[in-house]
């Protein structure tokens, strides 16, 4: 039972799993390969603030991830999610190894895949 699941270990995830973790929810990561995201492709990243010769994707995502195991978050992949069921008041998120995670309803619930993403409030 997780207070937040977050699909997808990309950047926004990784900062997402971050946030909720040091605010004491408990937190978990699901990415169906592997952490990172497609920054893990960025030869250099310039626009990021803090590294001021630049930093590659790789080293920047890993050290997201590093961030991730310092607030307990449980990263779980390779482990796509493949089906949400929102309507409960348990929420259930189903990953193609048909592992279901249920969140508690009256807590803060979280789901981000890529540029979708919804603030989990009942009946949205
Ligand atoms: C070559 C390259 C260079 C780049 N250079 C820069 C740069 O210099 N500066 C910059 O700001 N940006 C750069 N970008 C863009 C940057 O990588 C993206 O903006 C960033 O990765 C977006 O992060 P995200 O977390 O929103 O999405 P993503 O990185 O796309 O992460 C989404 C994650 O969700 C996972 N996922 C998807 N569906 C599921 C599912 N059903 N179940 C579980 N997991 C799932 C994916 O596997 C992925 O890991 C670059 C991108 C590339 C490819």
């Amino acid at each position: 039972m997780y207070d937040v699941i977050v699909i997808g270990a990309g950047p926004a995830g990784l900062t997402a799993g971050i946030d909720a973790a040091r605010s004491g929810l408990r937190t978990s990561i699901i990415e169906g390969e592997m952490p990172g995201g497609r920054a893990v492709k960025a030869p250099v990243i310039e626009n990021f603030p803090g590294f001021p010769e630049g930093i590659t994707g790789a080293d920047l995502v890993s050290r997201m991830a590093e961030q991730t195991k310092k607030f307990g978050v449980e990263m779980r992949f390779p482990e796509k999610v493949i089906a949400l069921d929102l309507s409960g008041k348990t929420k259930i998120v189903s990953t193609k190894k048909a592992n279901i995670k249920l969140v508690h309803s009256s807590s803060p619930w979280v789901c981000m895949v890529r540029s979708f993403w919804f603030l989990g409030k009942p009946n949205f």
